[in-house]
């Protein structure tokens, strides 16, 4: 195989023992790899119903035929498994150096099962693996494990590692690489503490295999060249995600006050001019010249990497308007391993739930010192920290009263930062996304805000499959950030070329959308077969505050979703997915899509329609 390596590295921790397998070549042609692979691998070998803590439950860490070649922003891996917050399918990207070591080592993926008897550290040096005793790390931020973990074995070793939040199962607890880059968001990082795999360490030298190895160095220079050269380059390159900032308080979609509204009075201060000026360093994914983690001191000194999701979140969704508070938020999480969205959401409820006296504890909006020990808290499960440490939803139902209404999750999955009462097609995005409330499949706002915002048609759920085909299966499987496609313009069709010369498969978009539309079913079979009556199409519909409470501030004053409207949108997105009235796949578009096995199976589960 050209492309891929071709091989897995199999970890089972409870004996032991790790083994390298090849994989059969149709799973590259039909999954592609990252997204593709993990989905694939847990649908085959996850037994449904199995508990996401449990050993028997699958880690996988999966990169794609383009990992790790030189070439525009490549430098991403997938971390997937059962999640422990929604009991669905969940994973998350994040850029490391660890994807690239990997595919160097002759792996396109490692899949871990069982659990170590004690705590341990995963290493990989080419085809030699070993389980560390990891004692030395445990208790320890993911910062100080991957430093103290190079300072062993060497500075260009890929590190993969939870904090205390992953080793005390917090279950939206990720998974860190290079002080600030993270991913699998829905609780990878608490899979892996229940495993007791502390980190994983990885070291490469192989050549990895291309087709045409001249051609795919040729467009690699052009193509970082294409890069350099797009209009926007400069501003990304002062700013990166930052300037959302600004961009979502004109168009009323930021975050505040636990998405009660989409204007917060102190966005400047949270915002990417304000960002400029306290900048001390950049940071970068592998591969990518794009470098977006922009850095500043936080209120303690210490250096913290800020995008807009974790400035949104922890800055006006809790009310906190000081942009470098809000980096020691995002820095601790960061250390603790902790997501950054879901952890300001949870703030922003408790908030919230305090306000309404549904807590006793006077936790108020904007309170700095409150979210921080909010924040050791639930890494510690101690205190409100212990009732918010398995998310909003499970908050909620504890609380009881009516705060279910207003925590803000779809699956399980805590929103991101982009408030919905004025975009319906941003808020068909989240109740659709793959893993719960994620913008990451489907980033449509910003099309619908130039596009109108006020319409329910057929063109918005166009756009929101569309876009779920690119980012949320093609970039995810490639695995290569998007980052330059959406904000840089950087053309789509410079990837089927990236793909010829790496694997020698002729590829069109057409193609690509199929193998796409493949990976995005199977994640829906996935939550279907692990919820199975209990799954209806309430699953995909946000939250009732988006409906039922109308905004009191900015221009869109007023403004709320129609639920009856919002509800054709979703019935129009099922029916031109394939699937049936409670957005089940249908046996006739799992069979088009080759997933012929799948219908079987999970009609044991379900009743399937035609
Ligand atoms: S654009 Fe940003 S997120 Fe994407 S690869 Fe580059 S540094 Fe990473």
């Amino acid at each position: 195989m050209n492309g891929w390596n071709g091989k897995f590295l199999r970890v089972d921790l409870t004996r032991g023992k790790a083994v390298a397998q090849e994989y059969d070549a149709n799973l590259a042609r039909n999954f592609l790899g990252g997204r593709g692979f993990a989905v694939k691998i847990l649908w085959d070998e996850l037994k449904p119903g199995t508990d996401a803590l449990s050993p028997e439950n699958k880690l996988v860490f999966a990169a794609g035929p383009l990992t790790g070649f030189s070439l525009p922003s490549s430098g991403k891996l997938v971390v997937a498994a059962k999640s422990p917050l929604t009991g669905g399918y969940g994973d998350g990207n994040l850029g490391t150096l660890a994807t690239i070591q990997l595919r160097k080592a002759g792996y396109d993926a490692i899949v871990v099962e069982g659990k170590a008897k004690k705590p341990t550290v995963l290493w990989i040096e080419d085809d030699k693996t070993e389980l560390l005793d990891g004692k030395e790390f445990w208790g320890l931020g993911a910062f100080e494990t991957e430093k103290k973990i190079k300072e062993e074995r060497g500075k260009t070793v890929g590190v993969l590692a939870i904090g205390p939040a992953g080793e005390n199962m917090v279950k939206f607890a990720n998974v860190v690489s290079q002080e600030g880059r993270a991913g699998g968001r829905p609780g990878v990082g608490a899979v892996m503490g229940s495993k007791n795999l502390k980190a994983v360490a990885i070291k490469g030298s192989k050549t990895m295999p291309a087709a045409d190895p001249k051609e795919l160095k040729t467009i690699g220079v052009e193509a970082l060249r294409e890069v350099l050269k797009k209009p926007n380059y400069a501003f990304w390159k002062r700013q990166g995600t930052m300037s959302t900032v600004e961009w979502s308080q004109q168009n009323s979609v930021l975050p505040t006050h636990n998405f009660r509204e989409g204007v917060f009075d102190q966005a400047d201060a949270i915002g990417g001019f304000t960002l400029e000026k306290l900048k001390v360093s950049q940071r970068g994914c592998p591969e990518c010249n794009m470098t977006c983690g922009n850095v500043i001191k936080d209120a303690g000194g210490e250096p913290s990497e800020l995008d807009y999701e974790n400035v949104a979140m922890l800055g006006s969704n809790i009310g906190l308007g000081d942009l470098k508070k809000v980096a020691t938020l995002n820095r601790l999480a960061d250390n603790y391993g902790v997501d950054t969205i879901s952890l300001g959401n949870v703030i922003g409820f408790a908030m919230e739930a305090s306000e309404k006296k549904l807590l006793k504890e006077k936790i108020e909006w904007g309170d700095y010192e409150k979210a921080k020990a909010l924040t050791e808290d639930i890494v510690y499960r101690r205190r409100t920290g212990s009732l918010l440490a398995d998310g909003v939803h499970s908050a909620a139902e504890k609380l009881g009263g009516d705060a279910s209404r207003w925590a803000m999750q779809i699956k399980g999955l805590e929103i991101s930062g982009y408030d919905c009462h004025a975009a319906p097609a941003m808020a068909l995005s989240y109740g659709t996304s793959s893993i719960g409330a994620s913008h990451k499949d489907a980033w449509v706002i910003s099309w619908e805000v130039s596009f109108g915002r006020e319409s329910y048609e057929e063109a918005k759920v166009h756009k929101v499959i569309e876009l779920q085909r690119l980012r949320g299966a093609v970039f995810e499987s490639l695995t290569t950030c998007r980052l330059p496609w959406v904000e840089l313009g950087f053309e789509l069709d410079w990837y089927p070329k990236f793909l010829r010369a790496a694997t020698g498969m002729s590829l069109t978009m057409t193609d690509l959308f199929t193998i796409a539309d493949r990976i995005c079913t199977l994640m829906r079979a996935f939550w279907v077969r692990e919820y199975q009556k209990r799954w209806s199409r309430a699953m995909d519909i946000p939250p009732a505050r988006w409906f039922e409470d109308p905004l009191t501030k900015g221009a869109f004053k007023g403004r709320k979703l129609d639920r009856k409207r919002y509800d054709a949108m979703l019935q129009l997105y099922y029916d031109k997915r394939g699937w049936d009235s409670r957005g089940i796949p249908t046996k006739k578009t799992l069979t088009k899509l080759g997933l012929g096995d799948v219908a079987t199976e999970l009609g044991r589960f379900v009743q399937l329609s035609a």
